[in-house]
Parts: structure tokens; sequence; C-alpha cells
């Protein structure tokens, strides 16, 4: 086994390759940027080396200072990660070079998988099936308009050097092939360098279905099942799960099998996944499931996997860097329950999802749930990398039973004041339609109003609001508060100022929420929101309120502290009436509407039961 290994990476996924290593006794060292000098993974690790600035390419991408720190901290192997330069053939090379071991897959495996036009290929050749399309020998736009009018609409123009869902464009008509080209190309050289295409016929109602490969040196490959990745927004995986709902077992043989034979031709060592797209629209079938692409690295939805098969995969990983045989035969590896993983990011639901960042005053998950994440409350999301905040892992007898823990798990995550896609989560896992598994990459965008965050609290989450402003009234104070009057129906009333707005709320059953005390204010945590509430002074409590009959009485047994009103008073909505104490409280109790003071029960000092009639007012006439 290694003694020490260099994690070129940060975040979640550093923090997770230190565990395993540190439980194999494996000397760590971090590598970080100086603006995460104060990240977990770096306090975590054995030592820590900053190799530059926030910027990647000024860090985590500078090559020749993560080599050097491997050299002055004596690191026998480096770990690249996802991202980053975990598929950089060169930097494999010169880790090597330099004598270390790679933890990642053979220089020659990364090329061949690279470019995606190349790969798909190299898969041709080894008799792996492919998605039908053009792989882009000749880029003359005339060529490729010419070839996507044979394959038929709709098609999708892919970078051929692209990565993370960029660089892609779906064509539906013949006549937009040419602008889209364009704009695909554009980007395809901005963000890869490199802005050469290929064609591919656009599956409809696709499911992306990948599959864990493992190599060994020894000559030995093994799958360790497959993932379904449909939920998917903008081609970026946010819920994950394993095994794929709907996958008879000859079809996963078929699949596994092919991904194993594409792992094998291009002599694959390590953890790599093939990504699958399916023809879904008559369920799985091996003959509607086409090679898409090969990730030569570990996944970042490997969670899933280690849930279903019970292996620690960066440990298979580091033994077999070692040059130990893969841990597990096939014959020995089994699926046993279902696992999601979803993907919390610090972005903004509201406004198109753009990125958040800030100070994480709160970040809270409720137990049970595998949390990988990169940042602790306290901590911080910075503008400069990846906006994941963490992956929730649920784990459960049942597909249904998994998706309702990714639910309880995705609304019971307290985040403040970055915003989140917390409760977009939630209502994902919760959709009748994903938990019947009625999935496909459409999914989100079909249901988006659906998923969307209500633009209101609900009166749920108000209540609760309410409930956390007003003193307890009894054991229950529900009981205490409504129908108070004898014979009335329950017209227990608040004013609530919540996300900066006003309501008017009817008492209902309070949610289940967590309130926090942040920024001066109050957070209410339900479902994955956040809502700030101010709590207003006691007297601000309106009872009645516009359906009153101006009857004011005790909404709980007390002792009256003042009253502030005499008989024939003109008085305003929401004036101070009297003071009840009640449960060592003080309640100011206010008029519900503009009028006069006609009648006067409360007497100064005295004890009132509940219910009893203390003022009432009248109407103006
Ligand atoms: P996965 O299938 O594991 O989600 P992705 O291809 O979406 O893999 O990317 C994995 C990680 O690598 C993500 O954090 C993503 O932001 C990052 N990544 C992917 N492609 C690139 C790229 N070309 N440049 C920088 N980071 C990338
Ligand atoms: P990336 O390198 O960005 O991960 P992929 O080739 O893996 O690119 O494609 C990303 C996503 O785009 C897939 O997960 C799938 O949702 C969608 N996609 C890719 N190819 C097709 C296709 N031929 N038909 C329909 N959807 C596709
Ligand atoms: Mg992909």
């Amino acid at each position: 086994m290694l003694s020490s290994l260099l994690i070129a990476n940060r975040g979640e996924i550093a923090r997770r390759i230190i565990r395993t290593a540190r439980a194999l006794g494996i000397r760590t060292i971090a590598v970080h940027s100086d603006v995460d000098a104060a990240m977990p993974f770096v306090r975590e690790a054995d030592e820590a080396v900053c190799i530059g600035t926030a910027l990647a390419r000024d860090s985590y991408l500078r090559q020749d200072r993560i080599l050097e720190a491997a050299i002055a901290t004596g690191a026998e192997a480096i770990h690249p990660g996802y991202g980053f330069l975990s598929e950089n053939a060169e930097f494999a090379e010169a880790v090597q070079a330099a004598g270390l071991v790679w933890v990642g897959a053979p220089p020659a495996s990364i090329r061949a998988m690279g470019l995606k036009d190349a790969a798909k290929e190299r898969m041709i050749a080894a008799g792996v099936p492919v998605t039908p399309g053009y792989l882009g020998a000749d880029q003359s736009p005339a060529r490729l308009q010419s070839e996507a009018d044979a394959i038929g609409y709709p098609v999708l123009i892919k970078a051929v050097a692209g990565g993370g869902g960029k660089g892609m464009r779906k064509v539906d008509e013949a006549h937009a092939f040419a602008e889209s080209l364009e704009s695909c190309r554009r980007e395809a050289a901005s963000s890869f360098g490199d802005d050469r295409v290929l064609i591919e016929k656009y599956i409809l109602s696709p499911r992306h279905i990948e599959v864990q490969i493992f190599g060994d040196t020894h000559g030995n490959a093994v799958h360790l099942f497959e993932r379904d990745c449909s939920l998917q927004r903008r081609h970026q995986k946010v819920i994950e799960e394993a095994p794929a709902p709907g996958m008879d077992v000859a079809t996963r043989e078929a699949i596994c099998a092919a991904a194993v034979k594409a792992a094998k031709a291009v002599d694959y060592i390590g953890a790599g996944t093939i990504e699958f797209i399916a023809d879904a629209s008559e369920g799985l079938r091996a003959d509607r499931i086409w090679f898409m692409e090969m990730n030569t690295r570990l996944q970042v939805e490997h969670p899933v996997t280690e849930a279903i098969t019970g292996q620690d995969l960066v440990e298979w990983q580091l033994r077999v860097a070692s040059g130990e045989p893969l841990p597990k035969r096939q014959d020995e590896l089994s699926i046993t329950g279902w696992a999601m993983e979803a993907r919390l990011y610090a972005e903004n639901p509201v406004s198109g999802f753009l990125p958040s960042t800030g100070p994480l005053e709160r970040l809270r998950f409720p137990p049970g749930v595998r949390i990988d994440s990169g940042v602790d409350e306290g901590g911080e999301v910075t503008p400069f990398y990846d906006p994941m905040i963490a992956k929730l892992i649920v784990h459960a007898p049942t597909r249904a039973a998994a998706a309702g823990k990714l639910g309880d798990a995705a609304g019971g995550t307290e985040v403040w004041p970055v915003k989140t896609n917390a409760a977009f989560l939630a209502r994902a896992a919760r959709h009748p339609d994903f938990v019947a598994a009625r999935i496909d990459t459409g999914f989100i965008e079909r249901h988006i109003d659906a998923l969307a965050p209500p633009p209101e609290p609900s009166a749920s989450v108000l209540t609760s609001a309410v409930g956390a402003i007003l003193p307890p009234a009894s054991h229950d104070p529900w009981t205490g508060l409504t129908g108070f009057r004898a014979n009335a129906a329950p017209d227990l009333r608040a004013e609530v100022t919540v996300g900066g707005q006003v309501h008017l709320v009817t008492l209902a059953t309070p949610v289940p929420t967590s309130i926090a005390a942040l920024d001066g204010g109050s957070v209410l945590f339900a479902d994955g929101e956040a809502w700030p509430f101010s709590r207003p002074r006691a007297d601000d409590i309106v009872r009645g309120d516009a359906l009153s009959d101006g009857m004011i009485v005790a909404p709980m047994p007390g002792r009256i502290i003042s009253v502030a009103v005499s008989p024939g008073d003109p008085v305003t909505k929401g004036q101070r009436l009297l003071v009840l104490e009640a449960m060592k409280m003080e309640q100011g109790l206010v008029a519900p509407f503009d009028g006069i003071v006609a009648e006067i029960r409360a007497v100064d000092s005295a004890q009132v039961s509940e219910g009893a009639l203390l003022v009432r007012i009248e109407k103006d006439a």
C-alpha cells in the first residue's frame, strides 16, 4: 500500500479521498489556493501546501507547482480527484516521469477517450454500440449540415473536446442548424480551445445510464453495475441513482458487458465510467442503449455505487495504484437496495439558478444521510470554483423508500444566507413522476413549474412562524389559541412579516421546522426553503381582524397588566387596548379595526380565564 498521497483537488472530493487514505494509514497532503486556506480539506490533511491564488489556472491547474509540492513533501502518489487535471494525460505523464504514482487512468487510456470523436471510433472498432451520427472528419459547415440532414432531426451538435455539459446544441430543424453550429463552435473554442464538433442523432425519451468499471494492473476488469443520471438540468446531473429503474437482468448484463469491453479496448486501469444514452420510449432495451463517452476518472456520483455494492471506490483506486489486484471478482459483487444522490448547489432557483456565494452562517443536514461536503457551517462559498456545497446520499431497501429519504434529506437541509437548490431537490424527489420512475433527461425542464420555488411561503410555514412568535398558551400552543370563543369558528389570525412581506395568517397546522436566530432576526427552515422573518412586538398580534365582531377576549388564562383605553375612546386598527400577562410573557391586545370602545370589562390586575370578554369595540358608524 502507498505510504503518502498528495491530493491535487479541493472541496468535497479532496475530503472524501483524505477520509479513505487516513483509514488505510496513508499520510495525506493537501494543495490549495490562498482563498481555500481555511477549508476543511486543508485542515484535515496531514500537511498542506499553498500553490497559488484563487483562479484555478493559478493554482489547481498549475502542474509545475503541484509536482513541486509533491516532491517537497515527499509524497509517493498523486490523486487528481475529478475535474481539474484528472483527465489531463500530460499531467499524468509528468507525474509518472517524476517517479510518482498516478492514482488515475493510464495516460494512453485518457488520450484514447479524451476526444469524443476518437473515443467513438475506438468503440466502434471494439464492437460497442455507439450513438448513431457523424464523427466529423470533414468539418465544413456544408458537410456537417448535409450529415445532420441525413441523420434526421432532432440532432445534437457536440464539441469533440466537450465536458461538463458544455459545448452542446440540440437542433430541431434543418434551417436552424447553421446558427447552432456557429454558436456551438464559439463555445467550444473558448471553453476547450478546440472548435471541432461531431453530430449525433438526438435520442428521444433519453435516459442517461452509465456503468462503473474498474481495471487493475493484472489484466482484470470488472463492472460495479449501473447508475441512472437522467435527472439533469442543462445536461448537468442533479440527482443520480443506482441501480437504474426498470433495468432487467438481461439488459443489465448486456450493457455492463459492453462497458467492460469498452474498458478493455483501451487497456483501462483504475476507476472509470462508461456513459450510455438510452432510448427509453419502450423501457430499457439492450438494442436501444448506445455508448456516449467515457469518463476516465472517479465520478462525482460514485457514492451511489458504493452504497449499493458496499465497496469503497477510493480504496479500490488506492489498492489498484499500489499494484494490488481488484479487491473483488465480478461474481463477488452484487446490488443491495437502492441509493440516490442529490447535488446541493449554492444557486438561486428564483433567479434562474445563478450561483449564490457568501458565508454559510448555517449549514445543517438531517441525520441518517451520508453527506459528502467540502464546507462546514461557518465556512464560505466563494465565486471561484464549482458551486456544489454537498452531496446528499441515501440508501434504502427499495426505490420508493430511497426517494422518500432523499426528499426528507433535502427538505431537512438548512442553509443560510447562501441560496440553494435544497427545496428544488426536495420537490423533485417527491414529485409523483419521479417516485413512479417516469424519468428521462427532460424531466426537470418538463416539470419546472412544479419544481420551481413558491414565491410566497405556504400557510403552514406562516403558521410555524406565528407559532414561534406567540407565547405558548398550554401544552400544545395551538389548542390554546384556536377556538377561543365558544361555538365560534376559530378565527385567530396574526400578521407576520416573512421574507419582507406582511401576511395575514389564518392559523393552520404547522409544518416541521427549525428556527434559528440569524442575521439579527429569525430564519425559519422548512422543506429546504429558508424564510427570514421578523418577530413583531407582541402588540402587533391582531386577533379577529377584519372578520372580528369586535369582542376582544383573553386568548389564554392570564392577568391584566394594564388597560390603555376608556369607554367611548376612538381607536384605530392595531392600537393597543390592554396588556395581558400569561405564561410569564406580556401580550398586547390591539384593536382589530377602527372604531370606538363600546365596553370595558377588563380590570387592572385582575386574573382572567381563557375566552373571557375584555373589551368590546364597535365600528365607526
Ligand atoms: P460527472 O459526470 O461526474 O458529473 P462532469 O463531466 O459533469 O462529470 O464533471 C465532473 C466535474 O468536473 C465537475 O465538477 C465539473 O465542474 C468538472 N469539469 C468537467 N469538465 C470540466 C472542464 N472542461 N473544465 C473544468 N472542469 C470540468
Ligand atoms: P459531457 O462530456 O458534457 O458530459 P455527454 O456526451 O456525456 O457530454 O452528454 C451530456 C448529456 O447530454 C447526457 O447525459 C445526455 O443527457 C445528453 N445527451 C448527450 N448525447 C445525447 C444524445 N445523442 N441524445 C440525447 N441526449 C444526449
Ligand atoms: Mg458526460
